[in-house]
């Protein structure tokens, strides 16, 4: 048995494996990802992946349908969902949409969270000319991974959404705007960043160099693979914590550096590529947080997985 905290490990050889099972655009059903691709217009699908993104808390089934709805209604009011952001510039397009999503409901948040997630990226918009630009733009080339630009961006998204509706950015809506520097790990916006900075097959890559909307970036930027952080979530913490790719025991921001450090030993260009594998282990059921004979032998990670190891040997 190698090393498992030597770069030599088997591990890499590992996840390389469990990448090509399930980072294919057959599972994307499993995963919110899938409403992005419906879409060809980059704005369209720069606020289509915004919301499945940050609604991406609870069971995977809840957060299809939330999303779903709220397209359906968002798209019942609008011709698209760019068209949606763009009428959000106005109060009277504001109170429009709010009527129009009443009743919307995903776990903490309602239709008028959206409606105000909306008007402030219609102002980063307006602003800006993309969400995109207005992230790169923080974004050094040289920094190691995405803390300052993500942390600058909810800043200001934060005093702009205190201007537009002071009652709603300070109650539900504030569960969007999580910050490294808060401590959180981010998982939502560090998905939506991986689906902004990879382009394969499923990551629409968006901000990445060459891009349609980094024509419209500042010289010189774009979102490097290189930079993401991995979304570390219940299921990819606990797996992460399973083959000792963090010590931590709480799935913070450092956790998620911590994991997003160790999988750069296998590719220091693109080290979030095994993000939507791992996850599926959680989602689809198939780790399930105790030793399973039937399911741990037949599992590709089990030479590596100090867990089933300890809990297999116990028996
Ligand atoms: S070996 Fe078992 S516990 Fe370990 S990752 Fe695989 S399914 Fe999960």
């Amino acid at each position: 048995m190698p090393s498992l905290n030597s770069p030599s490990s088997a591990l890499g050889g590992l996840l390389k494996s469990l990448q090509k099972s399930f980072h294919q655009k057959n599972y994307l059903s499993s995963d919110p990802l899938e409403f992005v691709h419906r879409y060809s217009d980059p704005l369209d699908q720069e606020i289509v992946a915004l919301i499945a993104a940050l609604l991406a808390y609870g069971n995977v089934k809840q957060i299809r349908r939330s999303v779903g709805e709220a397209l359906n209604k968002i798209e019942g009011l609008r011709q698209s969902p760019k068209l949606w952001v763009q009428s959000l510039s106005t109060e009277s397009g504001r109170a429009e949409s709010r009527r129009a999503l009443n009743g919307w409901v995903h776990r903490f948040n309602v239709g008028d969270d959206l409606v105000l997630l909306g008007a402030v990226l219609s102002q980063s918009w307006l602003a800006h000319g993309s969400m995109g630009a207005q992230f790169v733009a923080n974004l050094d080339p040289r920094a190691s991974d995405i803390s300052e630009a993500l942390d600058a961006l909810i800043r200001v998204w934060r005093k702009w959404a205190h201007a537009i509706d002071p009652t709603r950015a300070s109650g539900s809506f504030s569960y969007f705007l999580t910050a490294p520097e808060d401590g959180s790990c981010c998982k939502r916006w560090c998905m939506f960043l991986r689906w902004m900075g990879r382009k394969d097959e499923l990551d629409p890559g968006l901000w990445a160099q060459g891009e349609i909307l980094s024509a419209q970036f500042p010289p010189g930027r774009w979102l490097r693979a290189s930079q993401l952080v991995i979304p570390l979530d219940t299921h990819t913490g606990r797996i992460s914590q399973y083959l000792a790719l963090t010590k931590r025991k709480s799935l913070n921001w450092q956790a998620a550096l911590e994991v997003t450090a160790s999988l750069r030993r296998w590719d220091s260009d693109d080290p979030t590529r095994y993000d939507f594998a791992l996850a599926r282990l959680g989602i689809l059921d198939l780790c399930q947080r105790k030793y399973k004979k039937e399911i741990c032998t037949q599992c590709q990670l089990l030479p590596a997985c100090r867990f089933a190891r300890k809990k297999g040997i116990r028996g």
